[in-house]
C-alpha cells in the first residue's frame, strides 16, 4: 500500500543527520512532537469510547444498524474528525504545524490497522495489541513534515523546514546536498525525532536514482566470501575466502572496551546508590537523585557504545556488499541463546549482543541489493565454527573458549573466527553458481543449508517492498544514512 509509485531504476532511501537546534527550535521541536501525542490520544479516546458504545449496545440487542455509527480509522477520516474537534478540546493548535496532528493521526491510523489485521490472522509476527495511550516517557518525540519547504541548504550546514525555519545540522549534508544538486535524490519527507541522549536527528526520507554499485568501488578479486562474527572482542568480523585465505579482520574498536568498563563501574555506582527497589522491606521507594543521574549516564554510555559499533558494522557491511558478489553469513538463533540460562548466559549475552549479528545481516540485506551482491544465509544448523576446514572433519563439543580450532584428524591448528569462516566461504561458494554464469544466474542457489536472502532477479525494484510498508520513517546509521527498518515508535 505505497502512497506514491516509485519511478523505474529508483530507491527509497533515508539520510540521517544530527541537528543543533537553538533553543528557541527546541522548544517548538518539544511543542510539536507534544501535540503529535496530543492528537494521537485525544483521537484514541474518541475511537475507544465508540468501540466501547457500540459493544455496550449490541449487549442490549440493539440492532446492527441502529447502533451508534462507527468512526473509520483511516487517516484520511480521523483528520476530518480531528479538524472538527481541534477548535474546542485544542484551542492552541495553531501553534504547531497541521504536520505535527497529522504525525501523531497517521502513527494512530496505523497502529489500529495493524490491530485489527493481527487479529484476522492475517498479519506476520507477534500478535500486535490494541494501541496504547502516549507518555512523554514512554513514547520516542517525534515528528515528520510531508509538505511545505523541505530543503537542504547549499552551504551543507542548515536544513530549512516549515515553521521551524533554518536549523543547523551538526555534521556536514553533503552526502545528500550532492545528490540533490546533481537531480538524482528527491526528498519526500523529513522526519525530526529525539534519541534516548536527547540529540536531535533529521531523517530525510528520499528517492535515490540509480543506486547501484559503484563505478570507483574495489571489486575485490575474491567474489565469494565468507563472514564470521566473532564473540571475543578481538574481532568483530572475520573474512576469509573459500580457499582458505582470510581477507580481512575488523577489530573491535577500542572506545567499545572503554565504555564497556565504563558501564561495569556506573552500575555498581547504580546498585550502591538509593535505586527505586528496597530490598530490605521489597518494596518500591522513590530514588535519590544520585541513582537517577547515575542511571541517566548508564543510558547515555549505553547509547554511545551502540553508536560506536553501528558505525564500525554500517562501515564493514557496505565495503563487504560493494566488494564482493556472495557473502554468507551464519545465522544464530540470538533469541533463543540469550534466554539459555546458567554461566553461559553472562558473557553470551554481552558478546552477542555486541556481536550484533542480527545487525550485520539486517545491514547486508539491503546493502546486498543496492550494490547488486547476493547475501547467503546459512542455516541455524550449519556447523561453520565445529567443522575443519582443513579436513572437514567435527568437533561436536567445541566451546566459546576454545579460541583456536585443533583439529584431531588432520592436525591443524587455526583461527577459530577464521575457520567458521572459511567454512561459510564454502558453503556460499557451493550454494551459489556466480563462478560459471554470473550473478545473474544465482538466483537458483537457494537450497539445502542456505537461503538465499537476495533474488537477484528483483534487483532493480528491490526497493518496492521497502516502501511498500507504508512511508514508514526509516532510520539509519550516523553519517553515511541509510534505510534501517527500525520504525518510528508508533
Ligand atoms: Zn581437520
Amino acid at each position: 500500500m505505497a502512497r506514491f509509485d516509485i519511478p523505474d531504476g529508483w530507491t527509497v532511501q533515508a539520510y540521517r543527520f544530527a541537528i543543533d537546534p537553538t533553543q528557541q527550535q527546541h522548544t517548538m521541536l518539544r511543542s510539536h512532537c507534544g501535540a503529535a501525542r496530543f492528537a494521537f490520544n485525544h483521537m484514541l479516546t474518541l475511537v475507544t469510547a465508540v468501540m466501547d458504545q457500540r459493544a455496550a449496545e449490541r449487549s442490549y440487542g440493539i440492532a446492527d444498524t441502529d447502533l451508534t455509527p462507527s468512526i473509520g480509522w483511516s487517516l484520511p477520516k480521523l483528520r476530518k474528525i480531528w479538524n472538527q474537534r481541534k477548535h474546542e478540546y485544542a484551542p492552541w493548535w495553531a501553534e504547531n504545524s497541521k504536520e505535527a496532528y497529522n504525525t501523531g493521526l497517521d502513527a494512530l491510523a496505523r497502529s489500529l490497522d495493524n490491530w485489527a489485521i493481527s487479529r484476522t490472522g492475517l498479519r506476520a509476527g507477534k500478535p500486535v495489541g490494541f494501541p496504547r495511550f502516549k507518555t512523554a516517557a514512554r513514547s520516542r518525540p517525534s515528528v515528520r513534515f510531508t509538505t511545505g519547504t523541505i530543503r537542504v541548504e547549499s552551504d551543507r550546514r542548515h536544513i530549512v523546514l516549515p515553521r521551524l525555519g533554518r536549523l543547523r545540522t551538526h555534521e556536514s549534508t553533503r552526502k545528500l546536498a550532492r545528490r540533490v544538486e546533481a537531480g538524482s535524490a528527491r526528498i519526500l519527507s523529513a522526519t525530526l525525532s529525539q534519541d534516548s541522549r536527547c540529540r536531535w536527528y533529521v531523517s530525510f526520507q528520499t528517492l535515490i536514482a540509480g543506486k547501484i554499485r559503484p563505478v570507483h568501488a574495489r571489486r575485490s578479486p575474491d567474489p565469494v566470501v565468507g563472514v564470521d562474527v566473532g564473540v571475543k572482542a578481538d574481532a568483530l568480523l572475520v573474512v576469509a575466502a573459500p580457499d582458505g585465505r582470510e581477507l580481512w579482520r575488523v577489530p573491535a574498536p577500542k572506545p567499545l572496551a572503554a565504555s564497556r568498563a565504563r558501564l561495569r563501574a556506573l552500575q555498581r555506582r547504580a546498585a550502591r546508590q538509593h535505586g527505586p527497589y528496597d530490598s530490605v522491606t521489597k518494596t518500591r521507594r522513590l530514588p535519590s537523585k544520585r541513582w537517577q543521574a547515575t542511571t541517566a549516564r548508564i543510558g547515555r554510555t549505553h547509547g554511545r557504545a551502540a553508536a560506536i559499533r553501528r558505525d564500525v558494522l554500517h562501515k564493514a557491511t557496505t565495503t563487504l556488499a560493494q566488494q564482493h558478489q556472495v557473502i554468507t553469513v551464519e545465522t544464530l538463533n540470538v533469541a533463543g541463546m540469550r534466554s539459555a540460562g546458567g554461566a553461559r548466559k553472562k558473557g553470551m549475552n554481552r558478546a552477542l549482543a555486541d556481536a550484533a549479528l542480527a545487525q550485520i545481516r539486517q545491514m547486508l540485506s539491503y546493502k546486498t541489493r543496492w550494490y547488486g551482491s547476493d547475501l547467503v544465509e546459512a542455516d541455524r544448523w550449519f556447523p561453520s565454527s565445529k567443522t575443519c576446514s582443513g579436513c572437514g572433519g567435527r568437533k561436536p563439543n567445541l566451546t566459546l573458549a576454545d579460541r583456536v580450532y585443533e583439529c584431531e584428524h588432520c592436525g591443524v591448528s587455526i583461527d577459530r573466527d577464521r575457520n567458521a569462516a572459511i567454512n561459510l566461504a564454502r558453503l556460499g561458494d557451493t550454494q551459489s553458481s556466480v563462478g560459471e554464469q554470473g550473478p545473474a544466474d544465482s538466483g537458483s542457489a537457494a537450497g539445502r543449508g542456505a537461503r538465499q536472502e537476495t533474488d537477484p532477479t528483483q534487483v532493480g525494484d528491490a526497493a518496492g517492498c521497502e516502501a511498500s510498508t507504508r512511508l514508514y520513517t526509516t532510520s539509519g546509521g550516523g553519517k553515511a544514512g541509510t534505510v534501517a527498518s527500525e520504525g518510528m515508535a508508533a
